[in-house]
């Protein structure tokens, strides 16, 4: 299938005018300018459309977005915890399937193809079968009361997943945090990940009580956890990242979900793991923590993606990428729009182990792209980024889907 559109974004190094691009199985065949139609070849012509890569949430919590107003905002973050815990058992799993079918299909009106989403709850997977964008479940572990069974877990996840060859979906692993899963939970989860090639992911030093908790083990953390708590790993005086250093906790290519108080004595161990961290900008203005390090790590070259969160503490009720981008662009304004796009693009795809598949549109990529209805002669990056109407449509592995406007 051959698309002949008003532009085509390749990468943030090349824009095609006009943009053409053939399809063919899901993958790109080809891009440029002047692609000549092929004898009995299906043609989209759609000279007001720009073509731009899909975007990557590489951290969001489909599960939760009927949290959406519930919870205090400015709250410590021991506190948030302490308002959504009871709440978590109230959520059954048609809630949860449904927040992630409302959440997905709001995120591909939005630009975005493909999601790194914490996955709690098994069960919400239940009589689904499809979802509108991508989705690399990551399937959330903890052993604070019980040790979990991970390979039979994780055997039933890769199954269920190769019973729905045609929905997109991935596998992905993730203990929840160092104060809730054991160095054995995470050394067990960062073996298997590196074994079968499957992103890891976890959060890490994102508050102050987390950071006083593997201090000193006084913070107010320290009440939401087990009386009994039996954790001799947890050494006074050691930062989240010395923690995971010396338990051996993470495998290369780590994904670390908010990374706001990482000193800096702790950078070079992130880069040594080729770690990415995911910066949620409106969770981060919704808790007003102070500014996020991003110079930091630009010196230590450590890459950073952006992602969603959740509405449980954030206003970004859509999984809208392009608020994240804006709020990033307003706390920062040092950068530009282009190296935001990269962050939305190849910095996560090639986190997901997906820098020859996503994030380009190019020859032997993935064909996953969005179509924006943009002026075409400004800039197409900042237009994109700064509007707020849905896209026009969406192709995800060559299957296109119009958008309704919601
Ligand atoms: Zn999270």
């Amino acid at each position: 299938m051959l698309i002949r559109a008003g532009a085509l974004i390749e990468s943030t190094n090349r824009v095609h005018r006009p943009g053409h691009l053939r399809m063919e199985k899901g993958e790109i065949i080809a891009v440029g300018s002047n692609l000549e139609p092929l004898p009995g070849e299906e043609i989209l012509s759609i000279p007001e459309i720009t073509l731009a890569p899909g975007w990557i949430n590489l951290h969001a919590h489909l599960e939760l977005s009927s949290l959406s107003g519930v919870l205090r905002k400015g709250n410590t973050f021991s506190g948030w915890l302490e308002e959504l815990l009871p709440l978590l058992p109230t959520l059954t799993p048609e809630v949860r399937r449904s927040s992630i079918l409302t959440s997905t299909r709001h995120a591909a009106h939005s630009g975005t193809t493909s999601i790194l989403s914490i996955l709690t709850q098994r069960t919400a997977l239940a009589g689904l079968t499809s979802t509108p964008t991508r989705v690399w479940w990551a399937l959330e572990f903890s052993d604070l009361r019980e040790k979990p069974n991970l390979t039979e877990i994780v055997d039933q996840a890769t199954s269920w997943i190769s019973r729905h060859p045609n929905a997109d979906w991935h596998l992905a692993l993730s203990p929840h945090a160092p104060y809730t899963a054991s160095p054995s939970l995470y050394h067990e989860l960062s073996t298997l990940a590196s074994q079968n090639h499957l992103p890891f992911t976890t959060h890490l030093a994102e508050s102050v009580d987390e950071t006083e908790f593997f201090a000193n083990q006084k913070s107010s953390l320290r009440h939401l956890l087990p009386a009994d708590l039996d954790r001799p790993d947890l050494l006074p005086s050691q930062s989240p990242a010395e923690w995971c250093q010396k338990n051996i906790a993470l495998p290369p290519r780590s994904i670390l979900a908010h990374g706001n108080e990482f000193s800096l004595k702790d950078l070079p161990y992130l880069k040594e793991r080729s770690a990415t961290i995911v910066h949620c900008p409106t969770t981060h203005q919704w808790f007003e923590r102070k500014p996020f390090p991003f110079n930091s790590y630009q010196t230590h070259q450590i890459p950073i993606a952006l992602g969603t969160d959740s509405p449980a503490s954030s206003p970004n009720l859509h999984f809208d990428l392009r608020l994240e981008a804006r709020t990033f662009l307003q706390n920062h304004p040092s950068c530009n729009p282009k190296s935001v796009w990269e962050m939305l693009t190849t910095v996560p795809a090639l986190a997901l182990g997906q820098g020859k598949t996503l994030g380009v549109l190019n020859t032997d990529y993935c064909a996953d792209w969005v179509g924006w209805r943009i002026p075409l002669g400004q800039d197409p990056f900042t237009s994109i980024l700064q509007g707020t109407e849905p896209a026009e449509m969406t192709c995800i592995s060559g299957k296109i889907t119009p958008h309704e406007k919601i």
